[in-house]
């Protein structure tokens, strides 16, 4: 059994239980969200060895090349002295200034960040409350001059950040915020494709930005939305979206219903449904998808399938992955 020596603690780390799970069973502060590799909170540093290449997956090759590995894929093969990583990108704090609910569920976070940080709209954080919880969240807004981000945080019930955001965080709270992460943004360079957005419940968060960063950038080929929620108190930034259509007649905007209680006008269905079912081909489009796993994971298939290149898909699962303590 290797084992692991962070600073003046040493554990070990049983075959077929990740690093993550042993050093937090050794109650070591350890920052962690999504445990699928996917938010790389959980990065940490190898001081001696190699860190094995699965724990690798997805970081840069410079981050590689230094030794750094995920927690959450690491199964050590040897004895390893690690560290918690120093601050590789920028890691700042910024504090709480606007609380306001866009729904029932969904919170938009505005935090002012204490210096400039380097982002695209659409990209997520991770964002770090003062004990180390932490979660990651997408960017919905353009860089600020006045260093704002805005956050579209839904609140899961007995979710540790989340209902903690709503009920307890307060205007003038501070935060830590990660580096900006992530593919999922607006590309200038083709402003001609056709783009297809399609986001359920706060997937919206980063489609919104996303939009906004195109319409702003001049893009000129149709941008079209489909927005999905089970009811609709999921559906938010419906008059601002639909503002939206009567400004820039380039842009669509679909808001979509899958329960059956639906009187308001909505498209009836699934977003993805919707949106991919009767589309003839995504041959040259780009298509960015936001939101519940499952409903990413099928619109990826069904987006390539329709001819999307692979290469033209971006997607951010939202990966729920704190309640899993061990
Ligand atoms: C790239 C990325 C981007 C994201 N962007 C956004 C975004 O913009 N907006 C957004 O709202 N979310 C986003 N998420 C999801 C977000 O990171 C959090 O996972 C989410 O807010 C839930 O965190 P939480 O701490 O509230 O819930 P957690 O405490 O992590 O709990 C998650 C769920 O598990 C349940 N649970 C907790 N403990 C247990 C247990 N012991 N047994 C069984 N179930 C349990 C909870 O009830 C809850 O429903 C994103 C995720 C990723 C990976």
């Amino acid at each position: 059994m290797p084992h692991i020596t962070l600073g003046e603690t040493q554990i070990t780390c049983p075959d077929g239980e990740v690093l993550l799970d042993s050093l937090l069973k050794a109650k070591l502060h350890i920052p962690y969200s999504c445990r699928q590799g996917l938010c790389q909170a959980c990065m940490l540093r190898s001081l001696d060895v190699t860190p094995p290449a699965a724990a690798q997956i997805g970081l840069k090759d410079t981050l590689q090349r230094q030794n750094y590995f995920l927690a959450c894929r690491c199964h050590p093969e040897q004895d390893m002295h690690i560290a918690l990583p120093d601050q590789h990108g920028a890691a700042v704090t910024a504090v709480v200034i606007n609380k306001q609910w866009l729904a029932a569920d969904i919170l938009r976070l505005i935090v002012q960040a204490d210096s400039a940080l380097s982002f695209y709209a659409g990209q997520f954080i991770n964002l770090q409350r003062t004990d180390g919880l932490t979660r990651s969240y997408s960017i919905a807004n353009l860089p600020a001059p006045d260093h704002t981000l805005e956050f579209h945080i839904r609140r899961l019930p007995q979710g540790q950040f989340s209902t903690w955001a709503h009920d307890e965080l307060e205007v003038g709270d501070t935060l830590t915020l990660s580096h900006a992460q992530g593919s999922c943004h607006y590309l200038s360079g083709n402003p001609a494709q056709p783009l297809l957005l399609i986001g359920t419940g706060s997937g919206l968060a980063p489609l919104y930005g996303i939009i906004n960063d195109a319409l702003n950038q001049g893009h000129s080929g149709d941008i079209h939305l489909f927005h999905g929620s089970r009811d609709p108190d999921g559906l938010y930034l419906v008059d601002e979206l639909h503002n939206l259509t009567a400004t820039f007649a380039n842009f669509h905007y679909t808001p979509c219903l899958s329960s059956a209680d639906n009187n308001l006008g909505y498209r009836q269905g699934r977003a993805h449904d919707l949106a991919l079912t009767n589309q003839k081909s995504l041959k040259g489009w780009r298509v960015y998808l936001c939101g519940h796993p499952e409903m990413v994971r099928e619109s990826q298939r069904m987006a390539y399938l329709k001819g999307a290149s692979l290469r033209d898909i971006y997607a951010d699962a939202f990966v729920v992955g704190g309640g899993q303590m061990p």
